[in-house]
Order: C-alpha cells, then sequence, then structure tokens
C-alpha cells in the first residue's frame, strides 16, 4: 500500500482528547466529568449505563458548567433481531437514545449495528439499514447525528453485522442522509488493507463522524474487555490518526477502553497514564 496520508503534527496538548465514561467504567459519571474537567481533557462520551437512575438534561448541564463538550452518546443500534416485536423494541430504544443525546446535548449517536445468530449477516445489514431508516426522522427533529461504527469480525455474530469500513461506507450510501455518517475506532479497522481507500471515501462525503482510540493487546485475552492503552499493543496510532486527519477529519480523538485491567485499578492514576499515552502514543 502505499502511504499518501501527509504526516500528522504530534500532540502538544489534550485538546481534542475525549474520554469514553466506560472507559473510567468505576467512576459514577459526576465523578468523571469532575476528574476529566480537572485533567484538562476536553470532551466527553457519555455512554448510557452512566446515565440510569438521573437526569439526562441534568448531567448535561453538570457537563457544561465544567466547560467540557459532550462529544457523543454511547450506544444506540442492536437493530436486528429474529422477531418483528424485538425489531421494534429496537427501534424503539434507539428513538430513547436520540432523546437522551439531545437531553445531555451530545450531536452524535454512536450505532454499535447489531446481529442475530440465527439469520444470516445479509438479512441482519438489512434489518439494520430499515432500523436506521426508521430512526431518521427522530434524528432529524433533535438535530442528532448517527454514526456507524463498524465493528471487528469476531463480534460478527452477536454484535455487528456490519464489520469493515467499506460495508459502513455501504450502508451509508444506500440510507444516503447528512446525518448517517462512521465512527472509526482503530479497534476495530487496524487490520484492514482496505483502510486508506475507504476512509477516503467516507469522508469525501462528509460522512467521518468519530475516531476513536486504545491498543490492540497481543495475546488478546478477552474478546470484549482486554483492551489496551495507546501504546501497549500492536496498533500503529499516529499511522491511523495521519490517516483520517489527512482525509479531513478535525474531531476529538476518542480514548475507549473495556478493560478489567485497568479497571482493576485506581482510577486516578488510570486517567494520568491516560493523558501521558494519548500525548505519547497518538
Ligand atoms: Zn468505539
Amino acid at each position: 500500500m502505499t502511504e499518501t496520508a501527509d504526516a500528522a503534527e504530534p500532540l502538544s496538548d489534550l485538546s481534542r482528547l475525549c474520554i469514553h465514561t466506560i472507559t473510567t467504567k468505576p467512576w459514577p459519571i459526576e465523578e468523571a466529568i469532575e476528574k476529566y474537567a480537572a485533567a484538562g481533557v476536553a470532551g466527553i462520551t457519555v455512554w448510557r449505563d452512566a446515565l440510569k437512575d438521573r437526569d439526562a438534561a441534568d448531567i448535561g448541564e453538570t457537563i457544561r458548567n465544567t466547560g467540557l463538550k459532550t462529544v457523543s452518546l454511547c450506544r444506540g443500534g442492536f437493530f436486528p433481531a429474529r422477531t418483528e416485536r424485538e425489531r421494534r423494541f429496537a427501534i424503539d430504544d434507539n428513538r430513547l437514545a436520540i432523546e437522551q443525546a439531545a437531553s445531555i446535548g451530545a450531536p452524535l449517536v454512536v450505532l454499535v449495528c447489531g446481529a442475530a445468530p440465527g439469520q444470516s449477516l445479509e438479512v441482519s445489514r438489512g434489518q439494520i439499514l430499515d432500523g436506521i431508516a426508521a430512526v431518521l426522522p427522530d434524528a432529524e427533529a433533535a438535530g442528532v447525528k448517527l454514526a456507524i461504527e463498524p465493528l471487528h469480525p469476531m463480534y460478527a455474530a452477536e454484535r455487528s453485522a456490519i464489520n469493515t469500513m467499506a460495508q459502513a461506507n455501504a450502508a451509508c450510501e444506500a440510507l444516503n442522509h447528512p446525518l448517517v455518517g462512521i465512527a472509526v475506532d482503530v479497534y476495530h479497522v487496524w487490520w484492514d488493507d482496505q483502510l486508506e481507500t475507504q476512509v477516503r471515501r467516507a469522508a469525501d462525503r462528509d460522512r467521518l463522524f468519530a475516531f476513536h482510540v486504545c491498543d490492540w493487546l497481543s495475546p488478546t485475552t478477552d474478546l470484549l474487555n482486554d483492551r489496551g492503552l495507546m501504546g501497549e499493543g500492536v496498533i500503529d496510532l499516529p499511522r491511523l490518526r495521519r490517516l483520517v486527519e489527512s482525509a479531513g477529519f478535525r474531531g476529538f480523538h476518542e480514548v475507549e477502553i473495556f478493560s478489567e485491567r485497568w479497571w482493576a485499578m485506581d482510577q486516578d492514576h488510570f486517567l494520568k497514564q491516560i493523558a501521558a499515552a494519548y500525548l505519547r502514543h497518538c
């Protein structure tokens, strides 16, 4: 592959660093907001589990008062199901996600699109398109964007039938709506030899909505909760950042790490490590 991306500037501050609340899961959201802001982090992506038993509008105000920017809400999706009743339930849940995003002031809902064991990935992809189309009027009314996040193929059976940037681009092109784009997560796409072409395909149509970072540990011991901190694994993060930025992406670099190992540690220490690893390895 030819490397045509221009060199990205090294990162010198935290002004584009966003952290997903799931990354510091042991902290209640109020504590995460306070600690991120105090550490000089610029943005926050709110996971819906962190809003449990909270008033979303209140949380939104708390975030704004600290000066943090709400980058997105994670997550909607999970559209495919074997029965129509379940598919309708998923659509209602996505309507709720859009409403919650609007309440906290998040401009974007990230979609983990879903898959249903027992039906083909092709059928699931059709149901994903139908599901997104069904909630687009709600997204329009709320002014909230939707980002399809392609998931690594190891999740194809249960979590997403959209596994590559090419499939995410095809879904966006089928829906052809300015509010529908893509969340590029390095964990899911770092291995893809079509990445550069597909990032440009998305960027050319203004569909690069989000950029998530972490690292791929080798060996990985758990399919879900063994993500690495940037620099701990095998992903060439500067190359991937260069790739999206040379294509025109100017949004946040969002740290999204699910890790039993890091969750078991002191989270204040972890937050310091995140900031240091971000400046050093992204
Ligand atoms: Zn992600």
